[in-house]
C-alpha cells in the first residue's frame, strides 16, 4: 500500500449518517442552517475564541477577511507558505511585500518587519506555518505602533494555543482551513475567528452577497457560505480531534526517536508555552553533514511508494504566475529552507511500523 503524506480523518460512517438524518426532515441544505450554527458554537468553545464565522473554504475566508478589513496598498507577508496566502493578497488587488522567515521556526522574522513598512502598508499577514506559532506579541506591538491590521493565516494551527490562549484570538482576525487534508476537516471548509464583535455582521453579509434583508443589499458581497453537510462533518470530526492529535503526537515522538540526533537533520523544536497540534513533520536536510540532498531522500521514498512533499518549495515569491514581480533573493533564509525541507507522512492512522520503515529509508546511506 502506498503511503501518502496525509490521509483525511473521517468519523465512523454510521455516525455521519445519523448526523445528516435531520437534513432530510428539514430540507434545509445550506444558508446558515441548524448544523451551521451548532458547528460555529462548538468551534468557539474548542478554539477558545470569542467569535467564529464559517466559510466555504479557508482561501475564500481569507479573501473576504481582507475585504471586510478594507485593506489597500501593501501587505507584509511570508513567502514560505501554501500558494493560497499570497494569491488571496494579489487577488484582492493588494501588493505582497515579502518578509524573510526565522530559521528557528520558519515563521515571519519579526526583526525584519519594520524596515518593510511604507506609507502604503495597511496590514501584516503572517502564517503559523506547520502550526508553529508566530511571535504574536511582537507583531501586535508593531501593528499598534504603525496602525496596521493583522490577519493570521492559521490554516495549519487548528487547536493550537499559546500560554493558555487559543491561537485564533490574536490579531484582528485569523483564518482556519478545514480542508480534507488538514488536521481537522469539514470536507472543505474554513473559518475566520475574531474578537471584535463589529466584524460579525460584516463577515456574515460578505459571504451572503451583501444581503441584509429580502429587499436590501448594501454592498456587492460574494458567496462563501458553508453548507449543512460540511457543517455536519465538522460536528462529527470535532468529537475525535483530541484523540487524533494525541495519535499524531505519538507518531511525531517515534519520528524523533529515529531522527533527532542525526547530524545534518533538523527537526522542529517545541515552542515555549505552545500546545501543539502536530500538524506536519518537516525535516530539514543539510547535505554537507547528512550526505544526501532533500531531493535524493524524496526520490528514495518515492521509489518505495512513500509520498513525502516539499512543503514549501518553491517559495510563493518565485512562482511563474507573478512574472518576476518578486524575487526569492530578497528572502534568503526562506530560500535556504525551501531548498532543503521535506515534509514526511503524518496522519492519525499512520502505523508506527510505517514510521520505522520511512525512517530507515531516509537514513539509508
Ligand atoms: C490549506 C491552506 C490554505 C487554504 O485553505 P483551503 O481551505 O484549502 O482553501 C491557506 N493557507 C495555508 C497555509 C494552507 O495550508
Amino acid at each position: 500500500m502506498p503511503i501518502n503524506v496525509t490521509k483525511s480523518s473521517l468519523p465512523p460512517f454510521e455516525e455521519y449518517i445519523d448526523e445528516i438524518r435531520s437534513i432530510w426532515e428539514t430540507k434545509w441544505l445550506t444558508n446558515m442552517g441548524e448544523k451551521h450554527s451548532q458547528f460555529e458554537k462548538e468551534l468557539e468553545a474548542y478554539l477558545g475564541v470569542p467569535h467564529v464565522s464559517l466559510f466555504t473554504n479557508g482561501h475564500l475566508a481569507l479573501e473576504m477577511a481582507f475585504e471586510v478589513l478594507r485593506l489597500t496598498g501593501e501587505v507584509i507577508t511570508t513567502p514560505f507558505t501554501f500558494v493560497s496566502t499570497t494569491h488571496a493578497i494579489t487577488r484582492k488587488g493588494l501588493t505582497p511585500v515579502f518578509c524573510d522567515i526565522s530559521p528557528k521556526d520558519y515563521t515571519m522574522d519579526v526583526t525584519k518587519i519594520e524596515s518593510l513598512i511604507t506609507e502604503k502598508t495597511t496590514a501584516i499577514v503572517p502564517v503559523h506555518v506547520y502550526g508553529n506559532v508566530c511571535d504574536v506579541y511582537e507583531i501586535d506591538r508593531i501593528a499598534k505602533k504603525y496602525n496596521l491590521k493583522v490577519i493570521y493565516d492559521a490554516a495549519h494551527a487548528f487547536g493550537v494555543s499559546l500560554n493558555g490562549q487559543g491561537i485564533g484570538g490574536f490579531g484582528d482576525m485569523s483564518m482556519f482551513s478545514f480542508h480534507a487534508t488538514k488536521v481537522f476537516n469539514s470536507i472543505e471548509g474554513g473559518a475566520i475567528t475574531f474578537a471584535n464583535e463589529q466584524y460579525k455582521s460584516q463577515l456574515y453579509q460578505i459571504k451572503n452577497f451583501g444581503i441584509t434583508s429580502p429587499e436590501s443589499v448594501i454592498f456587492a458581497g460574494g458567496n462563501g457560505k458553508m453548507n449543512e453537510f460540511s457543517a455536519a462533518m465538522g460536528i462529527c470530526n470535532i468529537r475525535y480531534i483530541n484523540e487524533n492529535i494525541k495519535k499524531r503526537e505519538e507518531i511525531v515522538e517515534r519520528y524523533k526517536d529515529w531522527l533527532l540526533d542525526v547530524p545534518g537533520i533538523e527537526l522542529l523544536q517545541a515552542q515555549e508555552g505552545v500546545v501543539s497540534n502536530y500538524a506536519y513533520l518537516p525535516v530539514l536536510f543539510k547535505e554537507s553533514e547528512f550526505g544526501k540532498t532533500r531531493d535524493e531522500v524524496h526520490a528514495a521514498l518515492e521509489k518505495e511508494q512513500i509520498i513525502a512533499r516539499k512543503y514549501f518549495y518553491p517559495l510563493t515569491n518565485s512562482f511563474e504566475c507573478y512574472n518576476g514581480r518578486f524575487s526569492s533573493n530578497e528572502t534568503p533564509v526562506a530560500q535556504f529552507v525551501a531548498d532543503r525541507i521535506l515534509t514526511l507522512p503524518l496522519y492519525a492512522e499512520l502505523e508506527l511500523q510505517d514510521v520505522d520503515r520511512i525512517c530507515s529509508i531516509v537514513l539509508e546511506k
